[in-house]
């Protein structure tokens, strides 16, 4: 290890800051937010720069860097380019025995300042020893998101309840099992949704109840999206890897899967056309168990939740059940499968609604009010449609669409075997017949199919639209 991150309390401590420009000013605006009181010395001082600092309760001195200017002081940070001054400031702050920071100047700094990702009251500095801060500053983006801003009112709400935490367990590992707990669960979930308020008062409820042993677990119910995992969403991701059971469904993919905790019991309850697993009510039933026996479950859904997912009779169960629930949206496959086919949902000289129908007909009769979808100017598009191809396309010339409307068969879509498949209303059957492309699949109906062959792109991966002789 070159450097020791250590974390300076500077409140109310004097730090001199040398240098009127730019960087003075993003220096001193950390200083700053950690509470020094800055002597800044420039014989030309930007106008922000002297805001930042008067009114921060700090010292301007417009001259040139003297020595005396360190009498004092704690901490020296230079911000010049000027090559001479900050030579001299080094020698005379390691003279004086006081830690020096010559901005961008590794040999001439005692100490350096780490990228930070700022979650106060949690902080975090990664250094990589003045050698490639551009990677550190990219491991700082990566930080950044994966860290919600909300960490901060949790450091804080924690720090709050510390002390009466203490009182009640007698032992480390009992105060460190609870934090464990309120960490990973309703609490901080709470706080990740804003709702600091209701935070507080679970936590409270639960320091008093900790002595009983038992506690309600929660249930995530979380889009997984349509198959490439780089389409979760970040809260997705962060719920999927605190998971004790996750339950998952048919299509889930297994890049997917593979993010969830590596500890986590995964329970397969998918349901295939005609063939399912765990029947809806079984699935209803898991969940509760595991939540009341005090489970962090994650229920994984392909796409999104709400559509077509039956998340909607999941959640009256759980509410019934008392037990606490959130719903992650996910990116649902009309709206992955045309982006990723280059098949724009709407497109201003096109298209000007879209509509998301069902496929599944349980009678394989006529459910479908197919006079509402004949009009022209808007894009339709069938979930689990595959297997009723021919009633779907039949019912919609029999209600006066043009049989040369444009038809794309999207299959397995944003996987790495997405195919595409193009036609029209009156020969797409027979062109799937030939091609067997297999489930899931997606048909879009509409003009907007045209512009396939022009916006493809290389998320659709350019072999897959099938070639029909
Ligand atoms: N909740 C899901 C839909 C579930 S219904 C969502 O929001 O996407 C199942 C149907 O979704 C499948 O029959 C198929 O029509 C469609 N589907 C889901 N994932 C797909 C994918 N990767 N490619 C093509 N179609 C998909």
């Amino acid at each position: 290890m070159e450097y020791l991150p250590l974390f300076f309390d500077l409140k109310g401590q004097s730090v001199l800051l040398i240098g009127g420009g730019d960087i003075a000013l993003r220096k001193g605006r950390l200083l700053t937010r950690a509470g020094a009181r800055v002597r800044l010395v420039a014989p030309r001082i930007d106008a922000e720069v002297r805001e930042l600092i008067s009114e921060s309760g700090g010292e301007l001195i417009e001259a040139e860097y003297h020595v005396d200017h360190l009498k004092g002081v704690r901490l020296i940070v230079a911000a010049t380019d000027i090559d001479r001054v900050n030579r001299a400031v080094h020698a005379d702050a390691v003279s004086a025995g006081l830690p020096v920071n010559v901005v961008d100047n590794p040999p001439l700094c005692t100490f350096i300042f780490p990228a930070i990702v700022d979650r106060s009251p949690i902080v975090i500095g990664i250094s990589s020893a003045g050698k490639a801060p551009v990677l550190a500053r990219n491991l700082r983006a990566k930080l950044e998101t994966l860290i919600p801003p909300s960490y901060a009112n949790l450091g804080e709400l924690v720090g709050r309840f510390r002390a009466q935490v203490k009182a009640k367990f007698d032992t480390v590992n009992k105060r460190r099992n609870f934090w464990e707990k309120v960490l990973s669960g309703s609490v901080a979930e709470r706080v990740f949704a804003g709702q600091n308020e209701a935070a507080e008062a679970l936590l409270i409820e639960q320091i008093e109840r900790a002595d009983a042993d038992h506690q309600v677990g929660e249930v995530y119910l979380v889009g997984a999206g349509p198959g490439d995992p780089e389409l979760l969403t970040f809260k997705a991701l962060r719920l999927m890897q605190q998971a004790d059971v996750v339950l998952y469904d048919a299509l889930v993919s297994p890049e997917v899967l593979e993010l969830c905790r590596r500890d986590a019991d995964l329970i397969y309850v998918g349901k295939q056309r005609d063939n399912h697993a765990v029947p809806q009510e079984g699935i209803n039933d898991l969940l509760v168990q595991h939540a009341k026996a005090g489970q962090r479950v994650v229920r994984l859904k392909g796409g999104d939740p709400f559509i077509f997912g039956r998340g909607g009779e999941e959640l009256r169960q759980l509410k019934e059940a008392g037990v606490p629930f959130q719903v992650v949206p996910g990116i649902t496959a009309a709206s992955a499968c045309s982006t990723y086919a280059g098949i724009p949902l709407t497109h201003r000289d096109y298209s000007q609604s879209v509509k998301f129908i069902t496929g599944q007909l349980k009678k394989r009769s006529a459910e479908i009010n197919y006079d509402e979808l004949a009009g022209t100017n808007q894009t339709l598009v069938f979930y689990m449609g595959l297997h009723t191809l021919d009633i779907l396309t039949a019912g919609l010339m029999r209600a006066g669409k043009a049989p040369d409307t444009p038809v794309a068969i999207v299959s397995r879509g944003t996987r790495a075997d997405q195919q595409v498949l193009t036609g029209q209303l009156d020969d797409i059957c027979a062109k799937q017949a030939q091609a067997q492309l297999p489930a899931p699949a997606l048909i879009i109906v509409g003009e907007v199919v045209e512009l396939h062959s022009e916006l493809a792109w290389y998320g659709d991966n350019q072999s897959s639209s099938v070639p029909i002789a």
